[in-house]
């Protein structure tokens, strides 16, 4: 008997990269899943197609987080098909890269731009999924972060900080929804995906993987797998006591390399 089968989990950002790798993951579990991204649903297609042959219901809402009347929209797709919301992971971001030491490269625009995706988005989400879940007495929500809320590094200064934001968040509100409903967060690290491949040249991300397997103790680049698997983790399995917790997946790049 598996004690999972018929669980529903909302990936946003779920047709790529950290979403698409938990979605499949969930799967495995039994879990139905409902990815929502930017990209129209045909982009997920594939994603859509490796958890249905893992045995589940998968379903594909195209949505925009930082929209609240999607993200309400996407709650009500999730309950329409299913009856049901257990799980929320909070995948979906956007960043503007920009040189933390140039204060002209960034705009206020640029701040709120991330912040309406990364922060608000994950927020709106939230709100969306929680009455389900309070409903059913049970709920766990995983925030997507990054090592640059934690340590201020990655792509800008606004990515950053809003990742930072989004720590503090899953703090605020694991203490706010419980005890239904439990709310933690991962931190990646560099993870091979599109997130970073699609925005260097082959050559400059060929060096920067070569670079992961040696900045960090555990000497290997991620693979969105990793992040998966905490994320099954922090929705299913041996966490039901750890909320407002964050999980670093970074190979340990956060401590350094000491010596
Ligand atoms: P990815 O580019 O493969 O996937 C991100 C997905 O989010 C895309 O499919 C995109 O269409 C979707 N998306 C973007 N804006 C959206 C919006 N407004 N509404 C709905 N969907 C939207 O990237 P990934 O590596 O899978 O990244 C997933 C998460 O992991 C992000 O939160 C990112 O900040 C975080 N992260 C990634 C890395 C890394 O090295 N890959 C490191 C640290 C943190």
């Amino acid at each position: 008997m598996n004690e999972h089968k018929g669980k529903v989990a909302v990936i946003t950002g779920g047709a790529s990269g950290l979403g698409a790798a938990s979605a499949l993951r969930l799967a495995e579990r039994g879990v139905n899943v409902v990815l929502v991204d930017l990209k129209e649903p045909t982009k997920a297609e594939d994603v859509l197609a490796d958890c249905r042959a893992k045995g589940v219901e998968a379903l594909a809402v195209q949505a925009d987080v930082s929209k609240d009347e999607q993200c309400k929209g996407v709650a009500q797709a999730a309950q329409d098909a299913f009856g049901r919301i257990d799980i929320l992971v909070n995948c979906a971001a956007t960043t503007r890269f920009a040189a933390h030491d140039d204060l002209d490269a960034l705009d206020a625009q640029d701040f709120l731009d991330v912040y309406a995706v990364n922060l608000v988005g994950p927020y709106q989400m939230i709100r969306a999924c929680a009455p389900a879940m309070k409903a059913q007495g049970r709920g766990a929500v995983v925030n997507i972060s990054s090592t640059a809320g934690v340590l201020g590094i990655g792509s800008s200064v606004a990515y950053a900080a809003s990742k930072g934001g989004l720590l503090t968040m899953t703090k605020l509100l694991a203490r706010a929804l419980a005890p239904e409903i439990r709310v933690n967060a991962v931190c990646p690290g560099f993870m091979d995906t599109p997130w970073l491949s699609e925005h260097f040249s082959p050559e400059r991300y060929e060096a920067l993987l070569e670079s992961a397997k040696t900045s960090r103790p555990i000497m290997e680049a991620g693979t969105a797998d990793y992040v998966a698997d905490a994320v099954v983790f922090l929705c299913l399995e041996g966490s039901r006591y750890i909320t407002g917790e964050t999980i670093m997946s970074d190979g340990g790049h956060h401590l350094g390399l000491g010596g």
